[in-house]
C-alpha cells in the first residue's frame, strides 16, 4: 500500500520524522580499551543518525554532509 511512510526518530530532539524527509548522517565511531597491549580491543562501527530538518540545520549537518561528499569525490 502506498502512502505509508516509515518514521524515524530524530537523534537530537526525538521527534518522529518521515524517513524520506529525515537527514541521515553516517558517523564512524571507534571503541578502544586503550590498554596499548596485545589484548587491546579496538573496533570501528558505523552508526547512522537521523535528524529532522530543523535539527540538521541547527547542528550544521548539511555542512558536514557537504564536506563528506567532497571528500568522497576526491577519493576516486
Ligand atoms: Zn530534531
Amino acid at each position: 500500500m502506498r502512502g505509508k511512510e516509515i518514521m524515524v526518530n530524530c537523534s537530537s530532539c526525538g521527534r518522529k520524522v518521515p524517513r524520506n524527509k529525515a537527514v541521515s548522517l553516517e558517523k564512524g565511531v571507534s571503541f578502544s580499551t586503550d590498554m596499548h597491549t596485545a589484548n587491546d580491543v579496538r573496533f570501528f562501527e558505523k552508526i547512522k543518525l537521523n535528524y529532522c530538518i530543523s535539527c540538521a540545520k541547527h547542528r550544521g549537518i548539511f555542512e558536514i554532509k557537504k564536506r563528506q561528499a567532497e571528500r568522497n569525490s576526491k577519493r576516486m
